[in-house]
């Protein structure tokens, strides 16, 4: 069984083994502990530990920490966790700030060859410099600055002699070359900014797009797989791996992104969603994070199978959210016991049953997995059933309660409604009904048929709990995102301002019924199948011992609606 599906990034690794190119595959995954890892990167985590594992090969763990000022522990762990989670195992963990000294002395030998300077042009001006598209770019004043001068000029930059922004390192390659990022890229900037693993030691700091193919050259990376933003980028990556003498060759593949509908897949608007308060943190269930997606109770399985089937290729296309949640569905349809929940409970008498007996009912906790086995469900003269399921007058094709129809009680017996009580304000609060014995659930009682089947609890036993019903955070359609492979590949404020306009505020409806009784005792992160209503997680963060708060995962496939 192939950990990955057919794909091109392993007939490449294959013709490199079969040619002796490389003898290990050594990959990494080099997360910017900036955010919490989304659907997206669980792509990128995949390709990167499942090609590696499918060779035997290794996969580092490595913090992008090249940019000192946004980096949390908080962040380091999650992904940690998350990673984990996943099951994937990484070999080393690395940060990139480990290798600080030996990005700057791979700077200083550009220096000496000539192929780096010293620019004291503003930022504004190094852009506005840099040509566009159809035209080339304009040589920096400073770009035949002497050896000397440049070294001179880098050792004050890194002493701290310069404020911030007031020179930059650029490679010296080409301000005309169609490929705008080999037209003299920034490869250090200055920044006093205390990072937290190398403190004050340093105020200059490497571009990533520096950084990046030296880290990988440093780990022994054979295949740096990043997503296709960073293909413009490669023939600087080459470069650099080439110019600063690196002894191993890594090569970079790219592979399209992950965009879903209906999920963000933006680290930077995702944060602001915890900031604003829209959500409860970076693993509400409504978030497309993985702590999210676990909290929700979407499992690792169908994750993987979700990111398995969707490919490996260098397509970017939108996958609609409903192929995630099928594979969510089809994980869960055998592993969760199926039981019954009555999420806006409306009470019937059965007035034919005798007052203070009950009886134990036997039902199958999954009907496509025997292996579950049986439970038995109290039943007696008072349940709850759905408000939905009773209507006073009834359209027709209703095949539910109403008066003088009769329906299925799952399980249990057939009931007949003859009256219902009213509330002040009108609303149906009571229904009275009689039930059949000769109808009770396994009796082969074939004498009449009726149309609608309905879950339903028993009152005296029924487990109060509460329901979180979830819609997705963004329409269908908001999300498919263009990112560029520079510095700040997020996204403006103006998009983060719009895109908060467009959150469905209304996307979590919480409501108050009841489940059976076993369930008083469901434990966090369990699943359950609730007839008609779906799958459902036992919330690990509001659920409290003996008071189980069940999210939805997601519906059943045809969604029950009149
Ligand atoms: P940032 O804007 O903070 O850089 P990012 O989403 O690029 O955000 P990184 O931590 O840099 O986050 O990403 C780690 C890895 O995940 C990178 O190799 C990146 O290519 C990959 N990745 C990120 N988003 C996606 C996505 N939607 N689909 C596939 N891979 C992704
Ligand atoms: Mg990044
Ligand atoms: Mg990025």
């Amino acid at each position: 069984n192939a950990l990955t599906p057919p794909n091109f990034i392993k007939s490449i690794i294959e013709e490199d083994l079969r040619s002796g190119k490389v003898k290990e595959v050594v990959t990494r995954f080099p997360p910017e502990p900036n955010g919490y890892m989304h659907i997206g990167h669980v792509r990128a985590i995949f390709i990167d530990f499942a090609l590696a594992d499918e060779f035997g090969g290794r996969t580092n763990l490595r913090f992008d920490d090249t940019n000192p000022a946004k980096e949390d522990v908080e962040y380091v762990n999650s992904i940690k966790e998350d990673i984990k989670w996943l099951g994937f195992q990484w070999d080393n963990q690395y940060y990139a700030s480990d290798y600080f000294d030996e990005m700057y002395n791979r700077a200083v030998l550009l220096i000496n060859k000539g192929l780096a300077y010293v620019d004291d042009q503003s930022a504004d001006e190094i852009r506005e410099n840099r040509g566009t598209l159809t035209e080339p770019g304009k040589n920096s004043p400073y770009r035949d600055r002497s050896v000397e001068e440049n070294l001179d000029l880098f050792t004050r930059m890194k002493n701290g002699e310069f404020k911030n922004g007031e020179r930059v390192l650029r490679a010296k390659i080409d301000m005309a070359s169609p490929n705008i990022n080999l037209r003299d890229p920034v490869i250090y900037r200055i920044s006093h900014t205390t990072h937290h693993n190398t403190g004050d030691k340093w105020c200059i700091y490497p571009m990533y797009t520096f950084a990046h193919p030296l880290e990988d050259a440093i780990e022994g990376v054979t295949h740096s797989l990043c997503s296709l933003e960073f293909e413009d980028q490669r023939p600087f990556y080459d470069w650099v791996v080439r110019e600063c003498e690196m002894e191993a060759q890594p090569r970079q593949y790219e592979f399209g992104r992950l965009n879903v509908s209906t999920m963000v897949t933006s680290k930077r608007k995702l944060r602001k969603l915890v900031e604003e308060n829209l959500v409860d943190g970076w693993d509400d269930p409504r978030m497309p994070t993985v702590s999210g997606m676990r909290r929700r109770g979407y499992t690792p399985e169908a994750i993987k199978s979700f990111i398995y089937e969707t490919g490996i290729s260098r397509s970017q296309g939108l996958i609609d959210i409903q192929t995630l949640e099928h594979f969510v569905r089809e994980d869960l349809k055998l592993k969760a016991p199926r039981t019954m929940a009555v999420l806006r409970p409306l009470k019937v008498v059965i007035t034919n049953y005798p007052e203070g007996e009950s009886e134990l009912l036997p039902a199958e906790n999954n009907t496509e997995n025997e292996e579950m086995g049986i439970r038995q469900i109290p039943f007696s003269r008072e349940i709850y059933i759905e408000q939905d399921d009773f209507m006073e007058e009834p359209p027709s094709k209703y095949f539910r309660l109403f008066p003088g129809n009769e329906v299925r009680l799952k399980h249990a017996y057939f009931i007949k409604c003859h009256d219902f009580i009213k509330d002040e304000n009108g609303e149906v609060v009571e229904i009275h009904c009689t039930y059949d014995p000769a109808t009770k659930s396994g009796s082969d009682f074939n004498a009449r048929k009726v149309k609608g089947t309905i879950h339903w609890v028993d009152a005296s036993s029924a487990v109060p709990a509460e329901f979180r019903l979830y819609e997705p955070l963004l329409g269908e359609d908001e999300e498919s995102e263009e990112l560029a492979a520079d510095e700040t590949n997020d996204v403006s404020a103006d998009e983060v301002d719009d895109f908060l306009k467009k959150v469905n505020k209304d996307s979590m409806e919480v409501v108050q019924g009841f489940v059976e009784p076993q369930l008083k005792d469901a434990q966090p992160q369990d699943k359950f199948q609730f007839f008609r209503h779906g799958y459902f997680n036992v919330d690990p963060k509001l659920s409290e011992p003996g008071k189980p708060v069940f999210g939805r995962i997601v519906s059943m496939k045809s969604s029950f609606k009149l």
